[in-house]
């Protein structure tokens, strides 16, 4: 064995991505996966984007370009935000990066020495986890609820612990599906601002709601530390490996900095493409398509989950998003679950891997957005039974 860095010893592989290898087979109805649905990428108008992109100015779409990214790119993230959710976004604080992966990738780089406390939700995000874990950090987790994180632990773990930086998905987090309340976002500001600590909001899901208001971002009453993450890669498609980070203005050039020691900038063909894809179509209505599918498939699990899974089993019923969270009764193993599902070939995460503290014993995710309603009525029903069988044993 070579001798690896220090730093690699604390980040775990993926452990979605070792399920999704034993989920590959085709006879297993997996809500594993945390993908969203192919049939709904916009594959013809990427295409014609594409070839308007390399006819009009092609030799400019294959140079390099600038750190920061496409100017047209931020200036459309800004205009966004201004017309979505009222927020007045200097297209200036923008970075575009490669996906929110590499948000993260960025912001452990720029502020995480080893040892730093990084506060975390209970459950978490696994891949912030994993991009983090490189920095060797210490995580304090911060237990989620309905309404959102716990605000007393939060603030022993900005002060008494004082940690570094704060990560949260506050709108239909991955994995719970759990939504931050107004209140829970004013008293994390607050909580943030009599703190040094950075906030990372990572907000890849917003636009995904299907029912009740949309509610601000966290950021949006906080001025200062915080950092506010967004992406394509559920509006448009994850290939094209495109998101950003509002940052902090002062911040911005170290991000930009560890940008460029990383891979100079984003492919300036994949964000041109983008670009002339977003003049010559209309978002909105790509996005009311992929919510009306994703909404109808959440509806149908819920339903179908009220209807096959055996009382004091308790789940999210998620607003908006991609994943809904399952809780089995008290003394109940996800993981032996999970073996029993296996031989009834159907297929979740088991929750404990998004758990910081070693916690989450009863816990699961299913992914909804990537099902097909057949599926989803077979693989619950299969779910249920193989439930039942847990609680017999
Ligand atoms: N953050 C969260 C909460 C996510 O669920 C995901 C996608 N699974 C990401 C970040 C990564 O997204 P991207 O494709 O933009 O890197």
């Amino acid at each position: 064995m070579p001798a690896f860095a220090k730093r690699m010893s604390q980040v775990r592989r993926s452990f979605i991505r070792e399920i999704l290898k034993v989920t590959a087979d085709p006879s297993i109805i997996s809500f594993a996966g945390g993908l969203p649905k192919p049939d709904l990428f916009p594959t013809g108008p990427i295409a014609d984007a594409a070839a308007r992109v390399l006819a009009e100015n092609g030799p400019a779409a294959l140079q390099y370009s600038v750190t920061e990214g496409e100017p047209a790119l931020r200036q459309w993230i800004a205009d966004r935000y201004k017309k979505k959710r009222g927020l007045d976004i200097d297209p200036a604080t923008i970075l575009i990066t490669n996906g929110s992966q590499q948000s993260l990738d960025l912001l452990g780089k720029v502020f995480l020495d080893p040892g730093d406390v990084v506060g975390v939700e209970l459950p978490g995000y696994i891949g912030a986890i994993q991009a983090f874990s490189v920095f060797e950090p210490t995580f304090a987790g911060v237990p989620l609820g309905p309404e959102g994180p716990d605000i007393d632990r939060l603030t022993d773990v900005l002060t008494r612990q004082r940690a570094k930086m704060f990560y949260a998905v506050p709108n239909f987090q991955n994995p719970s599906g759990l939504t931050y309340s107004l209140a829970a976002r004013r008293a994390v500001s607050e909580a943030m601002r009599v703190s040094d600590a950075v906030f990372v909001e990572d907000d890849p899901y917003g636009e995904l709601r299907f029912m009740g208001e949309a509610l601000p971002p966290v950021s949006a009453f906080m001025t200062q530390d915080r950092y506010l993450l967004g992406t394509f890669s559920k509006i448009a498609a994850p290939g094209l490996r495109l998101g950003w980070v509002v940052a902090d203005p002062d911040s911005l050039p170290k991000l930009v900095t560890a940008k460029q020691a990383s891979d100079l900038h984003c492919s300036t063909l994949v964000q041109r493409i983008l670009v002339q894809y977003l003049a010559d179509n209309d978002l909105d209505a790509h996005i009311a398509t992929i919510k009306a599918a994703y909404g109808a498939q959440r509806d149908l699990m819920v339903e179908r989950i009220k209807a096959e899974f055996p009382e004091g089993v308790a789940y999210t019923e998620p607003e908006g998003g991609m994943f809904l969270w399952v809780t089995l009764p008290e003394g109940c193993s996800a993981f032996a679950l999970f073996d029993l599902c296996i031989k009834e070939k159907v297929a979740f995460v088991p929750g404990e891997p998004f758990f910081v503290d070693g916690s989450g014993q009863r816990t699961m995710r299913l992914n909804f957005s990537n099902a097909e309603p057949e599926r989803i009525v077979e693989g619950i029903r299969r779910m249920g039974r193989a439930i039942e069988k847990l609680l017999e044993t």
